[in-house]
């Protein structure tokens, strides 16, 4: 939850406000997309979510826990334990395997899957030793879902995976991080550009110039291998 999130970017003597005051919740094991123009505080939100950036005003609870009491440990704790981020670049590391981008994580983590089973989950079970040279665009944002989610986060934040590829390898992609929010049932938010994504979602959340200006709650989500592009 999130709760009257301000945040302001000082560039100079200029100011910028990325967030106007947003209120949000995020249910557990839904799928939340994130719609709107460029610039309108997408990335912003989902950075301060997730932990990577803090607000200038406002708070993000989680667990019913304000991130900002437990001080910087704290939110490496929750970044480490808890957070999956997959973005628009993979960042894969190009001299390890898959298996081993994936290892990277599980190594540090609480209480992860093996890499071969969080690579099998995005449908990657036979690239398992494939270097990411070797790998389609498509293949490797799923190596690095499978990355996000092998430590088993109870929130997957992802800041448009698709955007690098085209509609049909995105849909590949899509199919990937909705099947671990159904199997595993993990708590997704996802930013995308484009509309037709809102199919897949539990909700769909509306941003114009830093605040959240409509809800939608999407009584017709379809399901793996029902995309239609
Ligand atoms: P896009 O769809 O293009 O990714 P977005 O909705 O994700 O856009 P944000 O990246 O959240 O938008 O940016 C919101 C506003 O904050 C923009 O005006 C942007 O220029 C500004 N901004 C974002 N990050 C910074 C930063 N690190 N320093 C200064 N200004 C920033
Ligand atoms: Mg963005």
């Amino acid at each position: 939850s999130a709760r009257g999130l301000t945040k302001i970017y000082h560039m100079g003597a200029v100011e910028v406000q990325a967030l106007r005051g947003v209120d949000v919740d995020l249910y557990e094991g839904e799928m939340a997309i994130l719609l709107g123009p460029s610039g309108s505080g997408k990335s912003t939100l989902l950075n301060i979510l997730g932990g990577l950036d803090i607000p200038t005003a406002g708070h993000v609870l989680f667990q019913g826990r304000d991130l900002a009491e437990g001080g910087e440990r704290a939110l490496n704790r929750y970044r480490r334990d808890h957070v999956g981020f997959v973005f628009q670049f993979y960042n894969l590391i190009p001299s390890l395997t898959a298996r081993e981008n994936v290892a990277l994580v599980t190594e540090i983590a609480r209480d992860p899957m093996s890499p071969a089973e969080a690579l099998e989950l995005v449908g990657l079970g036979a690239r398992l030793d494939h270097f990411p040279a070797q790998l389609s665009g498509g293949e490797q944002q799923r190596v690095a879902i499978a990355r996000a989610i092998a430590k088993r986060p109870d929130l997957l934040l992802c800041d448009e995976p698709t955007g690098a590829l085209d509609s049909k390898t995105g849909i590949l992609v899509l199919e990937a991080i909705m099947r671990v929010n159904r199997e595993l049932g993990t708590t997704t938010a996802l930013i995308t550009h484009n509309a037709v994504i809102g199919d897949i979602a539990h909700r769909v959340l509306q941003f114009a110039d830093g605040r959240i200006v409509e809800q939608r709650v999407n009584e017709t989500r379809r399901e793996p291998g029902e995309l239609v592009w």
